[in-house]
This record gives structure tokens, C-alpha cells and sequence, in this order.
């Protein structure tokens, strides 16, 4: 994979597929900055094994949904390094509810967690970039925001949103020399999934065309395209990772 830009932040990346995507990431040559918000040894333990393969990682704390708290990490990423060539806007959580039970903050929440933070993302990262005329953000959103699913109103609707507003940052971004693309896993091994019941993972995996859940690192090889080089072309996109669930 080629890269012209040199350092990535990654929000909630101290575990799961933010994890991943930090380690390939890293793995390819880019200067890694793991966000994390409640677990400082994960991000550490993180940033000790991608300095042990000897690539290059930095960690930092912030909330990806506070306004001033992202601003600031932004700030300091470029204090310290001159510039932020890319960003994946990876923090995201569920709070699964039947909508008739679900609750304006149960609703509200989530978008908060999932949709906000993008947003204070995909604008830092194009303030910060437009002044370099380089770079590119991948939001993670999910098969869910593209087909909806029982009992996740809110997260499809945090995720959907996210698509839509991708696009609409593409545009922006676009005379600026800034992309933004998506990606949507589906349904992907790791703690989120992991509080399904043995029946429900089974009943999802007789519906994927490749018969399996995915791997995280198969979500992190597709968000290296869409930063890298190879996918100069691509702004505005959707790249389904979801083995061929929802086509
Ligand atoms: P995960 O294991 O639950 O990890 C989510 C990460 O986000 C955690 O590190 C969490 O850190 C962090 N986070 C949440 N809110 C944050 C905030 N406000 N500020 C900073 N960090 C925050 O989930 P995952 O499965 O790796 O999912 C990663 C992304 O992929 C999410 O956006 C998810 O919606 C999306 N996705 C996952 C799947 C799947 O099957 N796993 C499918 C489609 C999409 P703390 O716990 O410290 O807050």
C-alpha cells in the first residue's frame, strides 16, 4: 500500500477493529495516534507492540463526542507532528432497544457516541487539511446503517447518517484535495459482537453468502485502500466489508 501522507489518528482504537486498523496501519508505514477514552493500558499495551515491530505509535486520550476535547487532540497532533495526513473515525457503541421500548435518550445517545463524534471529526480533519491541501478520512459505519435492523433504531440511524453526511463532506473536501469514504462491516469478531447470543450469531452467519462473521483485520486492510494512495480516485464511497450480507 502507498501512502503520501505520513501519521493517522484513529479514534477507539485502545481495542476491537480500531485496534486492528491501528496495527496495520502502522504495519504499512503511517505514525499511528491510538485515541482511547476509558482503557489506557489497552492503548499502551497497543503502542508497545507496534513499537516492538519497530513502527511508530503515539497515544491519546480524548471523548471523540466533546467538541473542545477533539479540537484540542487535533491541535496537538499537528503541534507534534507539523500536520494530520489521515483520520479514521472509528469510536462508535450500540445500545439495542425495540423502538416501541427505546427512549429519547437511548435514541439521542447513540447518535451522540456514533454520528457527533464523526462529525467533529470529518470537520477538524478538514480544517486541518485544507491548509495542506492533502488528505483523507474513512468513517466506520455499518451494513446496519444500510439496511436497518430490529432493535437498532438508533444505531442505524447513527450509522445511515454517517453515510450521508461522508458524502456530503466529499463534496466539501473535494476542491481541497480532501477525501472522505465509508466503509460498513457487517457483522465483524469482536467484543461488540461478541454480546450476541450463540443463536443469534448463528441464525446472521446461515445468511452471509460467505457463510462467516469477519475478521477484524479484513476491515482494516479495506480502510488502508480507501486512505492510501490506490484509491486517489474514490471520494464519497461506501465499501461493503460484509461477505456479501447486504449487496
Ligand atoms: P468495540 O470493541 O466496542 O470498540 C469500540 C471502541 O470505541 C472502544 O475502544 C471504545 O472505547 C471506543 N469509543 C466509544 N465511544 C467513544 C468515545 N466517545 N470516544 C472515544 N472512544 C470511544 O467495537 P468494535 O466492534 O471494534 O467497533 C468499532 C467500530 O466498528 C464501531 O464504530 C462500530 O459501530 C463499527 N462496527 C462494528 C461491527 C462489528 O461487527 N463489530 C460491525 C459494523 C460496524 P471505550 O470503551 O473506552 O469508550
Amino acid at each position: 500500500m502507498k501512502f503520501s501522507g505520513k501519521n493517522v489518528l484513529i479514534t477507539g482504537a485502545s481495542r476491537g477493529i480500531g485496534a486492528v486498523i491501528a496495527s496495520v496501519l502502522a504495519d504499512y508505514g503511517l505514525k499511528v495516534w491510538i485515541n482511547y477514552r476509558n482503557d489506557p493500558a489497552g492503548a499502551d499495551e497497543l503502542k508497545a507492540s507496534i513499537e516492538n515491530a519497530g513502527k511508530c505509535a503515539a497515544v491519546i486520550k480524548f471523548d471523540a463526542s466533546n467538541e473542545s476535547e477533539f479540537s484540542q487532540a487535533v491541535s496537538a497532533i499537528i503541534q507534534c507532528d507539523g500536520e494530520l495526513s489521515y483520520l479514521v473515525n472509528n469510536a462508535g457503541i450500540t445500545n439495542d432497544k425495540l423502538a416501541l421500548r427505546m427512549k429519547l435518550e437511548d435514541f439521542s445517545s447513540v447518535i451522540n457516541a456514533n454520528l457527533n463524534s464523526a462529525f467533529l471529526g470529518c470537520r477538524e480533519a478538514l480544517k486541518a487539511m485544507s491548509k495542506a491541501r492533502f488528505g483523507a478520512v474513512v468513517n466506520i459505519a455499518s451494513i446496519v446503517g444500510e439496511m436497518g435492523n430490529a432493535g437498532q433504531a438508533n444505531y442505524s440511524a447513527s450509522k445511515g447518517g454517517m453515510i450521508a453526511m461522508s458524502k456530503s463532506f466529499a463534496k466539501e473536501g473535494a476542491g481541497r484535495g480532501v477525501r472522505f469514504n465509508c466503509v460498513t462491516p457487517g457483522f465483524i469478531k469482536t467484543a461488540m459482537t461478541n454480546n450476541l447470543s450463540d443463536e443469534i450469531k448463528e441464525q446472521y452467519a446461515k445468511n452471509i453468502p460467505l457463510a462467516r462473521f469477519g475478521e477484524a483485520n479484513e476491515v482494516a486492510q479495506a480502510v488502508a485502500f480507501l486512505l492510501s494512495d490506490y484509491a486517489s480516485y474514490i471520494t464519497g464511497e461506501v465499501l461493503k466489508v460484509n461477505g456479501g450480507l447486504y449487496m
